[in-house]
């Protein structure tokens, strides 16, 4: 495998977009071209910033819909790349775009009753309608285009299996760098790993989970200077922050009181929080949504650290010993994520400091959410139209649990993000439904689930015309 140089350029006065150290006291900048995946200086986060006042802003964002009419140019048929004036990082000639975020914000009745709304008041932002079948496209778009704008020949990443899916399709479609991915072994569902096989990806099941792969990635990325598309690159995050702006547009740019999201590596809640910081900024919008970040229980590292131990963003300055403890304790007692919401299934999450600046921007709550309640709320969302893999559902989950603490109030506009295609994961789809109270799939119970409550079991019946007539007549 051949190696790639990284493009090193120091930011110059004349740059409009720069890297820079989220650490109040580091705030080290580094050139838009640069890869890289952390402060060299500090190790902290990076942020991708630009200077507004030499951008061309649009002065509202309705302004924006005007490129629905030139949508026969790829960059306004893009549902990222139609709001690129808002993450003015890349030149348009370097924008890798596959039509990505077609995707919408959508009611639907039956799950704002679940979750105890007004019907009107919960929506879904159904992120499954991506091209690899997840919200992962918004964010590799912006970092395919930037590993473009670096010359990159190869691209890596670990992976519970949406990110690799969406590394793999923008590779195979875009044939600009070849994709490279490590996914836990068995940890991965079968929808997600067929897609990396099948875009070509080269594939390598590490035997351990998503951290173990993680570590490993990130180790080879900087050995073998390949470029790392996992969601501590910051322009991911960049890309992610459409998807607000999409839910903005479908509710013709007036905020709605909540936005409720799953949190795995916390990359799509922080760059979230970074939309409406930057809109606000703008003078775009003039009110921030609240944020609900929502954790299956069996991978609950931001519940226990935000609720358990309060830790906060503190204006940057978060307390890392606090942090460090608690990864230390994790390691020593061997405690390990599990939970059949596969995509969240993270014990290390990478992005926790801009989530923490994200929940303090849009006064935010964290929860945890059973994994039973995940797959109820997943069938509720399936019943009432748009189907999801079971990581999604936690937002739904989430809604109903901060719904029922009187935290929502019914009269609240609710947005519940739904991560994930449905079809993603049949397997889960499959065992809840097959299940019933007497007889609960090994697989669910193996999770600490013992009761389904709207399981749809098919029906077997004999290969003859009268018993199934029977069977219709009884049903
Ligand atoms: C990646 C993923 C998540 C978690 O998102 P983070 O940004 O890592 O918090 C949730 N749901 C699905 C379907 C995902 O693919
Ligand atoms: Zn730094």
């Amino acid at each position: 495998m051949s190696t790639l140089e990284a493009a090193s350029s120091m930011t110059t006065k004349q740059d409009t977009a720069w890297q820079v150290c989220i650490h109040p006291d580091c705030r080290s900048t580094y050139g838009i071209d640069e890869i890289l995946v952390g402060c060299p200086k500090c190790g902290n986060l990076l942020d991708i910033a630009y200077d507004w006042d030499r951008l061309e802003v649009p002065a509202s964002l309705s302004e924006i819909e005007a490129r629905w009419s030139t949508r026969r140019n790829p960059l306004d048929f893009s549902g990222v790349w139609r709001f690129r004036s808002l993450l003015p990082f890349a030149p348009e000639q370097s924008i890798v775009t596959i039509g990505e975020g077609q995707t919408i914000l959508r009611q639907s009745s039956p799950v704002a009753k679940y979750a105890g709304l007004e019907e009107s008041n919960l929506l879904l932002q159904y992120e499954g309608l991506n091209p690899s079948g997840s919200f992962k496209d918004n964010g590799m778009t912006a970092a395919s285009t930037h590993a473009r704008m670096a010359g990159a020949k190869y691209a890596a990443c670990a992976s519970t299996g949406n990110t690799s899916a969406s590394l793999a399709i923008y590779s195979s479609a875009a044939q600009l760098f070849n994709a490279l991915v490590f996914v836990g072994s068995g940890k991965i569902s079968f929808g997600k790993l067929s897609q990396a096989l099948d875009y070509g990806a080269r594939t390598l099941q590490i035997a351990g989970d998503f951290d173990d792969a993680l570590k490993q990635v990130r180790e080879v990325c900087q050995r073998e200077k390949i470029y790392l598309c996992n969601s501590v690159n910051p322009f991911r995050l960049e890309g992610q922050k459409t998807i607000m702006f999409r839910v903005l547009e479908a509710l013709n740019w007036e905020p709605p009181d909540w936005i409720v999201v799953p949190g795995g590596n916390l990359g799509n809640s922080s760059s979230f929080g970074k939309a409406f910081l930057e809109l606000k900024e703008l003078g775009l919008i003039d009110r921030v949504p609240r944020l609900a970040v929502i954790n299956a229980a069996g991978a609950n590292t931001l519940t226990q650290l935000y609720n358990g131990q309060g830790l906060r963003w503190n204006d940057g300055r978060t307390d890392d010993a606090m942090i460090d403890s608690f990864f230390s304790q994790m390691d020593a007692e061997n405690r390990r994520a599990s939970t059949l919401a596969t995509a969240i299934e993270i014990n290390r999450p990478v992005n926790l400091k801009k989530c923490l600046r994200a929940l303090e921007a849009c006064n935010g709550v964290v929860r945890q959410v059973s994994d039973q309640e995940i797959l109820d709320a997943k069938a509720q969302v399936g019943a009432g139209g748009f189907g999801c893999e079971p990581a999604s559902a936690a937002s739904v989950s989430g809604a109903k649990q901060l719904r029922e603490e009187g935290i929502i109030a019914p009269s609240d506009k609710v947005v519940c993000i739904l991560t994930g295609h449905q079809l993603k994961d049949p397997d889960a789809t499959v065992t809840y439904h097959s299940s019933n109270a007497g007889n609960i799939d090994p697989k669910l119970a193996d999770k600490g689930i013992d009761a389904v409550s709207f399981a749809n079991s098919p029906v077997p019946v004999d290969n003859d015309l009268e018993r199934i007539l029977d069977v219709i007549r009884s049903l």
